[in-house]
């Protein structure tokens, strides 16, 4: 076979799209990944990277446009991630979800999976400018400091002042902490040199309008911070919270392991579905308030549960979905990994007045299987794991404890798939309902009903 070369361009019909959301097409009988592409087009593609048994390439030019093509949503489509369906029309977005679903179930076929109810996947009625953080790299740029996401697969940063998918507001204040920075000549990271002082500028936004800045920084110090907080305080309202983020050295870790509160309160107030949580800088909040609150409407109507039940709140962050059913349980429990989340847990159960829920430092596959052995066996468990879904140890202890009511909230349909195989053996699926929490992305949530075997 004559050799494939990079840049080397040919027509290619696209049949579908894979989970990433690339187009596929076949070009001499080997599978290849086309961004940009869409099922039912015909493009130009062209060969990024080569592979053993696959290639990789970009859309050059569309000969015959899929229906659902529209014009790109943000000027920086392509050139930068996180809008990877920005080309594609919001209902076909939705298709889009639901059949990844399937995939998923049909690739690891779990027990009875062709006779599971897959509904249809629910939308946001505002798909763009939802997200209510941005987690942005700073770096000097042509003499100015600027902030931005990275090209895809490189450390390339493409500076941004607005942006799709972000809201305006912390669009702004992203835009004017870069110009404080620049104007007070704070040093700012140089990732070649590993040398400089600000790496990244976090910040999160609330549906009230206030917000939460974090300065992750190479060292303990930030020269000039004492001018930087008053501009902060004179020139930036909106900001309550101002915390430091030490994180030395070159890492692909965004956060290092000491945060410390420069101005204002340790943490911004959110209020979803009537009840306020409280948010220290690296504890996990859903990034899509519209869609959070259906979300959790979701599981609480899926898990069905009764005033004398004990709860099991798994993979907690702040304690949300816990706190907000702490009323119709008789106790709730939770855990989770980050200690500073698990705090705010405790304190947003006390914040909202409720008494019969805890939160435990810990890893889901070590504190649940420590409670059984302490004779605490819960009426009702729901887990919402990150993207690497349950532990092997997690499901076991599942398995022992056999509650009558269990919810999974999945954020990867594929670990959600292959932790369905050995759930299956004990529960039944009702239904997999998936929503989506990120419009223009290829990620998909869904929210899992079971019912327990005999
Ligand atoms: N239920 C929460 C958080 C879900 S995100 C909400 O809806 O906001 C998943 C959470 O699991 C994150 O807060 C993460 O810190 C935590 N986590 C990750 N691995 C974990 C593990 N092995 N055990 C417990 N928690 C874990």
């Amino acid at each position: 076979m004559e050799e494939i070369t990079i840049g080397q361009r040919f027509p290619l019909t696209i049949k579908r799209l894979d989970i990433n959301g690339s187009g596929i097409g076949y070009f001499k009988r080997k599978i290849t990944f086309v961004t940009g592409a869409l099922p039912g087009e015909v493009v130009v593609a062209e060969v990024t990277k080569i592979h053993d048994r696959y290639l990789e390439a970009r859309c050059h030019g569309v000969k015959k446009a899929s229906p659902d093509r529209i014009p790109p949503i943000d000027p920086l489509w392509g050139k930068v991630g996180g809008i990877e369906l920005g080309h594609l029309a919001y209902p076909a977005q939705l298709r889009f979800k639901s059949d990844v679903v399937s995939q998923a179930l049909a690739k690891f076929k779990p027990a009875g999976w062709q006779h599971y109810q897959l509904r249809p996947t629910i939308g946001a009625a505002q798909p763009r400018h939802y997200r209510n953080k941005a987690q942005f790299p700073v770096r000097v740029i042509d003499g100015h400091v600027r902030a931005g996401l990275y090209a895809p697969d490189s450390h390339d940063l493409v500076p941004l002042t607005t942006f799709a998918t972000q809201r305006p507001l912390t669009m702004t204040l992203m835009t004017q902490l870069c110009q404080l920075l620049e104007d007070l000549a704070i040093p700012i990271y140089d990732e070649k040199a590993n040398s400089g002082i600000v790496k990244t500028l976090v910040i999160r936004e609330t549906t009230q309008g206030l917000a939460q800045v974090t300065f992750v920084t190479n060292s303990k110090k930030l020269p000039h911070q004492n001018h930087l907080l008053a501009r902060i305080a004179s020139d930036l309202p909106a900001v309550v919270s101002v915390s430091q983020n030490i994180n030395p050295g070159r890492t692909s870790m965004v956060w290092g392991p000491e945060t410390k509160l420069l101005a204002g309160l340790p943490y911004v107030t959110e209020t979803i579905l009537g009840r306020q949580f409280r948010l220290s800088p690296q504890a996990f909040l859903q990034l899509n308030p519209e869609q959070t609150e259906k979300l959790y409407q979701l599981a609480l109507d899926a898990l069905d549960l009764q005033p004398q039940d004990t709860l099991v709140d798994a993979y907690a962050g702040v304690g949300t979905i816990g706190l907000t059913l702490a009323h119709r349980a008789k106790a709730v429990r939770g855990m989770e990994l980050i200690p500073e989340a698990v705090a705010d847990a405790n304190a947003n159960a006390a914040l909202n007045g409720i008494t019969n829920a805890r939160y435990d430092v810990g890893k889901a596959e070590d504190v649940f299987p420590k409670w059984l052995h302490e004779g605490f066996s819960p009426d009702a468990v729901i887990v919402d794991p990150p993207r690497a879904g349950l532990d092997p140890e997690f499901i076991a202890a599942l398995h022992q404890a056999r509650p009558q009511r269990f919810v999974y909230i999945s954020c990867n349909p594929s670990t959600l798939a292959r932790d369905l195989v050995a759930l299956s053996r004990d529960w039944q699926v009702d239904y997999i309902q998936s929503i989506d929490m990120f419009p223009q992305t290829a990620r998909c949530e869904a929210v899992v009903k079971f019912t327990r075997k005999h």
